[in-house]
C-alpha cells in the first residue's frame, strides 16, 4: 500500500516516519540488564498474531512511516519471523526494513534475512570473552553469535551495527576490544547507556551506570573520533572512526537528551503504542486488530490520534528507578 495520507506529526511538530515493532517478548537469552532471571512471558493468547502485526506494518506505511525495525525479546526465535519479514519487504513505501537481534540465530537466517529484504542488521554484543558474555546474558553462548556475525557479514548487508550496553563492573574494560572488534571488521558499533526499565533482580543499575561521554574519553587515547553529521534516522550520535570505515555511536538517553529529533514509536508484542520509551504513554492497539470485520482505516485513524499523546521527553532518572515497570523485552528495543 503506497503511502497516500498526511505524515504522522505530533503536537510538538515531530514527524513519526520510523516504527519498531516488537514480534515476541521471548528470547533466547537473559541479559541482566533487560530481564530477571526467572521472567514471567505474556500468555500467547495476548501476543499479536502474525498477521495483525502485518496489518500494523500495512497501517504504518500507509501513514507515511518508511522505516520499520522488528524486533523484541529476539525476534528470530518468533515462529514465522522470517515470512513475516518477507511480507513486509514486499511493502510499497518501506524504504527500510531493519531487525535488532542478539545474533544466535544468524547463522542459520542471515541468508533468508537478505532474500526477506532486510537491510540492515543491530547485533547486540556486550563482551568478547567467552565467560563474561556467558555471564551477561545469563545463558547465551558467544561462539555462536560471533559465527552469525560473520555470516551476516558473508551476506552482504547494507549495514551491520553492533550494539553493546557498557556496565560499570561488568565490562566497561572491554570498550576499546569492542571497537576493534567493529574496525576489523568494518562495522559500525554503538554504546547504550543502560536504561532503568523494569526491576531487575536486586540490581542498583545506578552503581553500574557508564555514561557515553566518559567511554568516549575512554577511546579518544587510542582511537581518533571524528564528529559525523550523519545519521540513521535512530537516536545514536556518530563520530566516525579516522582511517577506517566504522563509525562509533553513542545512544544516550541520561546525558545528552534526544528528544527533540524523536521520530519514532514503538509497538509492544502484545499490540501496544507506545509514544515514548521513557513513558508510559501507551494505546492499546489490540482492539482495532481483532474488531470484526477490521477496518483498516479505523486503525489508521487511531494511530494518527495517539500522536497527540507523545509527550515531550522521557523521564529516566537512575536515583527514582523505576521509572518505568516494563522490561525492555516487553518493550521492543
Ligand atoms: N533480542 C534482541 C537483541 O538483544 O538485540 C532485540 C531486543 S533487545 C531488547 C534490543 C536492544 O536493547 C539490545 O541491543 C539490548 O542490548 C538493549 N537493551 C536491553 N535492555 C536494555 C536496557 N535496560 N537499557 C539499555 N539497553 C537495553
Ligand atoms: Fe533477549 Fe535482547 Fe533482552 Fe538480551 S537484550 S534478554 S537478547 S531481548
Amino acid at each position: 500500500m503506497p503511502h497516500s495520507s498526511p505524515p504522522l506529526i505530533d503536537r510538538f511538530g515531530r514527524t513519526v516516519n520510523y516504527v519498531r515493532l516488537s514480534i515476541t517478548d521471548r528470547c533466547d537469552f537473559r541479559c541482566v540488564y533487560c530481564m530477571s532471571e526467572k521472567m514471567v512471558f505474556l500468555p500467547r493468547s495476548e501476543i499479536l498474531s502474525l498477521e495483525e502485526i502485518m496489518a500494523l506494518a500495512e497501517a504504518f506505511v500507509a501513514l507515511g512511516v518508511s522505516k520499520i525495525r522488528v524486533t523484541g525479546g529476539e525476534p528470530l526465535v518468533r515462529k514465522g519471523a522470517l515470512g513475516l519479514l518477507r511480507d513486509m519487504g514486499r511493502l510499497k513505501g518501506l524504504r527500510e526494513l531493519v531487525i535488532t537481534t542478539n545474533g544466535a540465530q544468524l547463522q542459520e537466517t542471515a541468508k533468508d534475512l537478505k532474500a526477506a529484504g532486510v537491510n540492515r542488521i543491530n547485533i547486540s554484543l556486550d563482551s568478547l570473552r567467552p565467560e563474561r558474555f556467558r555471564e551477561m546474558t545469563r545463558v547465551g553462548d558467544l561462539a555462536t553469535v560471533l559465527k552469525g556475525i560473520e555470516a551476516a557479514r558473508a551476506i552482504g548487508f547494507d549495514g551491520i551495527k553492533l550494539n553493546s550496553v557498557i556496565l560499570r563492573e561488568r565490562n566497561q574494560d572491554e570498550v576499546l576490544d569492542l571497537v576493534h572488534y567493529a574496525i576489523d571488521r568494518d562495522i559500525d558499533i554503538s554504546f547504550i547507556e543502560e536504561m532503568p526499565l523494569g526491576i531487575l533482580d536486586g540490581r542498583d543499575r545506578a552503581l553500574d551506570f557508564v555514561s557515553s561521554d566518559e567511554i568516549r574519553a575512554q577511546l579518544s587515547p587510542f582511537v581518533e573520533l571524528l564528529a559525523s553529521t550523519e545519521t540513521t534516522g535512530g537516536p545514536s550520535k556518530y563520530y566516525q572512526v579516522a582511517g577506517s570505515k566504522t563509525r562509533v555511536g553513542f545512544i544516550s538517553p541520561h546525558s545528552h537528551n534526544f528528544c527533540s529529533s524523536c521520530n519514532r514509536v514503538r509497538v509492544t508484542a502484545e499490540g501496544r503504542l507506545l509514544l515514548c520509551l521513557g513513558n508510559e504513554h501507551a494505546v492499546d492497539l489490540k482492539p482495532w486488530l481483532r474488531q470484526n470485520p477490521f477496518d483498516p482505516e479505523a486503525l489508521q485513524a487511531a494511530i494518527r490520534e495517539a500522536m497527540d499523546l507523545k509527550p515531550l521527553q522521557h523521564e529516566f532518572d537512575l536515583k527514582a528507578q523505576p521509572v518505568i515497570f516494563r522490561h525492555m523485552n516487553a518493550t521492543g528495543g
